[in-house]
């Protein structure tokens, strides 16, 4: 079955000394942990640093975002290529707050998606509705369009190898969680379009993680969906021992 898939986003936040110090007391509380993935997402500038402090364990790290283009008159952008380079294995593409503050359409999530798969970065995109939308009863349609660009634009082949994040835009760092059912039916769906567009056998091993103000709180609750395979986390993820406590829910009694 699939893998749990824990990854922490550290969006813009520490300098980085603060985050090859994170970096290394997440290490120290769930290295070798062999009951799920674990990623963590630094800022560009400590991408090279965090990679050197976790080389060697079983962290991955990867990048927040990228360009489409490996190299070129692009100010301020990061390639994936030089993601690689820095010692990212895995990338973020079009996180809500790229999508909302920063243009991101879902034709530039496209072409970031295949530039990331070729050039062998694993990438998790993310998809979500805004507040707005989830009050007018638009989640499936907006969720489902958001999907269908992501997964017309792979094959299957590469569609197995990718991971959704489902982020309700009004859950992030809110500390509104989505209730467990809430998330649950939209991942059910979106596995719904991803067998209907790359057969029932991709739709099974591909990994929906669900974001928006995941804690150790909520993590067991929700990980107890059959749709729902991992997490996205933001705020949680600054503090070794509440992604600690994330990452390894399966191990505590309690949800
Ligand atoms: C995120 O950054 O993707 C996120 C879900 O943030 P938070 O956990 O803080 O809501």
């Amino acid at each position: 079955m699939r893998r749990p898939f824990l990854a922490g986003n550290w969006k813009m936040n520490r300098t980085v000394p603060e985050a090859v110090a994170l970096a290394e007391a997440v290490a120290a509380a769930v290295n070798g942990y062999a009951a799920a993935d674990v990623v963590v997402c630094p800022p560009f500038v400590a991408l090279p640093a965090v990679a050197a402090a976790l080389n060697g364990t079983s962290i991955s790290v990867g990048g927040q975002n990228m360009h489409w283009e490996e190299t070129g008159a692009f100010t301020g952008e990061v390639s994936g290529p030089m993601l690689r380079a820095a010692g990212a294995t895995y990338v973020i593409i079009g996180h809500s707050e790229r999508r909302l503050h920063f243009g991101e359409t879902d034709e530039t999530v496209a072409r970031k998606l295949q530039s990331a798969l070729a050039c062998g970065l694993r990438a998790i995109v993310c998809v979500g509705e805004t507040l707005e939308q989830h009050q007018a009863g638009d989640t499936f349609a907006v969720v489902g369009t958001q999907v269908k660009a992501i997964l017309d634009a792979v094959n299957a082949d590469q569609a197995r190898g990718i991971t959704l994040a489902y982020e309700p835009v009004w859950a992030i760092g809110t500390g509104q969680t989505a209730t467990p059912e809430q998330a649950e039916e939209v991942h059910a769906h979106i596995r719904t379009l991803i067998a209907e567009t790359h057969g029932r056998q991709v739709a099974d091993e591909v990994r929906i993680q669900y974001g928006g103000s995941v804690k150790p709180g909520n993590v067991k609750d929700l990980m107890a969906c059959a749709n729902i395979d991992g997490a996205l986390v933001g705020g949680a993820s600054l503090k070794a021992e509440d992604f600690a406590q994330v990452v390894t829910f399966a191990e505590r009694g309690d949800p």
